[in-house]
């Protein structure tokens, strides 16, 4: 059973009243953070108060600082400085469903750590294990860890887990999707049953119930509107285009925009590489991530969006899972999703920490049938409209690449979805649970209002550029 917590956040708390102690709210300063966002100013009390944890918060809302400060906190009486390993032992255990959110959790660990003598490491599959080995036996306190790679390194016994007290699982949901379910319950069993267990998911399911109610002990519900940051920040557009004219349409965007930083999402890591390819041939600056790159290859192409070197990031769903990249300002669904909460993860990237930010998605009359469980999802309708390429300002694809306008596409979309997503056996998620199946709901502003009629007549791209700038 669970309780919900019903504390005020409209209160203006800042950190300081949330009980942290001098370090962490010293490294909270060097950060630049001042007010604690909603997930914050609900979960660290209770988390303090070591009570279980079940919280609905999808990446963007401060969520990793949420669970990572009070963790940090309550690991405080066992820092040390001294040199035995024996004296680091793994005390805090967070795992997340990507190698992506492992790093950038693991960063942010050691942000918030740095003024403690606490020590933190991720370890992640996709890399050669023995570079791991000797950074764990020199001792860790904090230990962020995809699931399958733990399971190696619990084989190979460079890993003990029997002093953690504390667990997160990060994006459970997303563990679920990804078939970690099994691996999940073979590390749990070999935790200490006295500990403390925190549970941070975007969606409430009926499986990540019987998670909960499997692995956590009373666990406090902690409520924040999911919806707040996209929906206020986000303004979301449909594109209707055929498919043979999505790569013409993207390129016009992408070089009229100028836009520094865009991710853009395919279903498939083919496509992924292919269209990365034909950007860089337009002169953008670009690189695809997807599962059949290297771990090393991955994190050079996040440094170089990161760093403005490279600004289209062609992405797939898995890969992009949990990218932490502040102030992105658009995000382009070169390829509809179908599972309509891929949708909400892939905007969820722009509109960050209370910036604003673009989400368009170009649809092809076969893929109306996933806006239209979009939608539904995320109980609003998308403005749409009808766009016409200017075909002689930009490449003919329709005629110059038979390859991109091949009707087949959707079908070769499902044997080349990205292999980290296919590994594991999926789970078909349906999340039927009103609290967290309701993201968007509250939040029916001027831009439902304003949705307008299908355009019947066609608008130029120029004319859709305007529109490309978000309204500060
Ligand atoms: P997360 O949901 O943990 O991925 O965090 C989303 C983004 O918000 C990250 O870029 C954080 O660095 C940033 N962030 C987290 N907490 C705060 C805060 N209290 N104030 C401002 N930005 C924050």
């Amino acid at each position: 059973m669970t309780e919900t917590v019903n504390l005020d956040s409209s209160s203006p708390l800042g950190f300081k009243d949330l009980g942290l102690a001098p370090e962490l709210l010293k490294a909270l300063t060097d950060s630049g953070y001042t007010t604690p966002t909603p997930i914050q100013a609900q979960a660290i009390p209770v988390a303090l108060a070591g009570a279980d944890l079940m919280a609905g918060a999808q990446t963007g809302t401060g969520k990793t600082a949420a669970f990572a400060l009070p963790l940090l906190q309550k690991l405080l009486p066992h820092a040390n400085n001294g040199a035995s390993p024996a004296k680091h032992p793994v005390r805090a255990l967070i795992l997340t469903p990507t190698r992506e959110l492992a790093i950038q959790v693991e960063e942010s660990v050691k942000a918030y750590a740095k003024h403690t003598p606490l020590r933190s490491l991720v370890v992640y599959g996709g890399v050669d294990i023995r570079t791991q080995t000797p950074h764990l036996k020199t001792g860790v306190e904090v230990l962020v860890a995809t699931p399958g790679r733990l399971l190696d390194h619990i084989e190979q016994k460079t890993v003990q887990l029997n002093q953690v007290q504390i667990l997160v699982l990060d994006e459970a949901d997303r563990m679920l999707d990804m078939g970690f379910m099994p691996d999940l319950k073979r590390i749990l069993a070999l935790l200490p049953k006295q500990r403390q267990n925190l549970m941070f998911s975007a969606t409430f399911s009926n499986e990540i119930k019987r998670l909960a109610d499997d692995f956590l002990t009373k666990p406090q519900l902690i409520e924040v509107a999911r919806s707040n940051a996209t929906n206020d920040n986000v303004t979301q557009k449909v594109y209707q285009v055929a498919q043979s004219d999505k790569e013409a349409l993207l390129i016009q965007l992408l070089k009229a925009a100028e836009a520094k930083q865009v991710i853009i999402f395919t279903k498939t890591k083919i496509t992924a590489s292919r269209l990365s390819r034909s950007l860089e041939r337009e002169g953008i600056a670009a690189d695809a991530i997807h599962g059949d790159k290297t771990q090393q290859e991955r994190i050079k192409a996040l440094d170089a969006f990161k760093a403005g070197t490279c600004s289209a990031l062609v992405a797939t769903d898995v890969a992009a899972r949990g990218l932490d990249i502040t102030e992105l300002p658009m995000v382009i669904n070169y390829e509809i999703p179908s599972a309509p909460e891929d949708y909400v993860h892939r905007i969820g990237r722009t509109g960050r920490a209370g910036a604003s930010g673009i989400a368009i998605s170009f649809v092809s009359p076969e893929e109306d049938k996933y806006m239209v469980e979009i939608e539904k999802l995320i109980k609003r309708q998308i403005p749409k409209e009808v766009v016409a390429i200017e075909k002689t300002s930009a490449r003919s694809h329709s005629s110059s690449r038979p390859a991109t306008s091949k009707p087949s596409h959707a079908k070769t979309a499902t044997s080349n979805q990205d292999a980290t997503a296919t590994k594991r056996t999926p789970v078909k998620k349906k999340s039927n649970d009103p609290w967290f199946d309701k993201p968007y709901e509250a939040v029916v502003s001027q831009q439902t209002a304003s949705v307008r009629a299908i355009s019947t007549s066609k608008t130029p791209v120029a004319a859709l550029l305007g529109g490309l700038r978000p309204n500060k």
